[in-house]
């Protein structure tokens, strides 16, 4: 008993030691023990927030818009090509870009992005909270330029919730796109099987591989350790093969490549009790810590 309890005092004390000399941070652990993940990197758009809210409607608009008025494509064409390209390319800019469309990338950002109706997207309180409550490195991992990024963010009421942003420009910056294409593979029980091409671009967007390991070396991040959210089967299933742990949002149905699948990203406690723990472990710590100069 008495032995117990000069170990607990002794441990105690070297947490205390580690606090005083700013080695053991109490208030933000990028892991703490026994967690899998030292990072969450999250999508944006059909992510934080829902389908529902009309936002993805909207931008599909304006990106068929913008490639009738601006890039004189036949308007009876626009409705397949827009969504071919989507499929393809992982983002119909990227799409159109492969196919030899010379354009102005902040000029479609701002026709696109900068005219969407953002009054659709709300405060969201308590995904706000649900992220504060989780002591763990999160990243936004999105397709959409800066400003898009920041202006949903900010409508959402998570402008800081999260550690690091890689988005278009972070991506596109000089000389990263890809030489060949990148292989893409479907995830079948334990096996990979691969089953077509993500086409070259000059952009680099998900679900191309590179863009996730372009991803992973900007923000500093393991895979391996790592959940990754996002509402696209398709960037779900590059994620996978990465070493990334996925979650797909915005359906509760599990596919290939998928090993978590939430109806919303409000679930995640529910469906990843895990890191329910993680916030119990937090607490944990951060009574102890408040405690040990008492014990010491
Ligand atoms: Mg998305």
């Amino acid at each position: 008993m008495a032995t117990g309890y000069s170990f607990k005092c002794l441990q105690t004390l070297f947490l205390f030691v580690l606090i005083q000399n700013g080695l053991y941070n109490m208030e933000y652990e990028n892991k703490l023990p026994e967690s899998k993940y030292e990072c969450l990197l999250f999508d944006v758009d059909d992510t934080l927030y829902p389908l529902s809210s009309g936002l993805s409607v909207e931008c599909t608009k304006n990106i068929k818009e913008y490639m009738v008025d601006r890039l004189d494509i036949e308007e009876s064409k626009v409705p397949e090509m827009c969504a071919r390209l989507y499929t393809d390319y992982g983002t119909t800019m990227a799409g159109l870009r492969a196919l030899g469309y010379d354009f102005d990338h902040d000029d479609y950002h701002r026709f696109v992005h900068g005219r969407l109706p953002y009054e659709y997207l709300q405060p969201d309180a308590y995904l706000r909270s649900l992220l504060n409550s989780l002591p763990i490195r999160k990243v936004i991992f999105s397709n959409a330029n800066e400003a898009h990024v920041a202006e949903v963010l900010g409508r959402l009421g998570l402008e800081d919730c999260f550690d690091d942003v890689i988005c278009f420009e972070t991506l596109n910056t000089q000389n990263q796109t890809t030489d060949a294409p990148i292989p893409t593979t479907s995830v079948v029980g334990d096996s990979l099987e691969p089953v077509g091409l993500v086409p070259t671009s000059p952009i680099v967007c998900k679900p191309s591989e590179n863009a996730f390991q372009l991803a992973f070396k900007m923000a500093n991040i393991n895979p391996h350790e790592t959940l990754f959210f996002d509402d696209s089967i398709r960037n779900i299933q590059t994620a996978k093969l990465t070493g990334l742990s996925t979650v797909l949002v915005g359906s509760s149905q599990r596919k290939s490549g998928v090993d978590y699948a939430l109806e919303s990203i409000h679930n995640i406690k529910e469906a990843l009790p895990e890191l329910g723990e993680l916030v119990n472990k937090s607490k944990d710590v951060r009574k102890i810590a408040i405690e040990t100069p008492v014990e010491a």
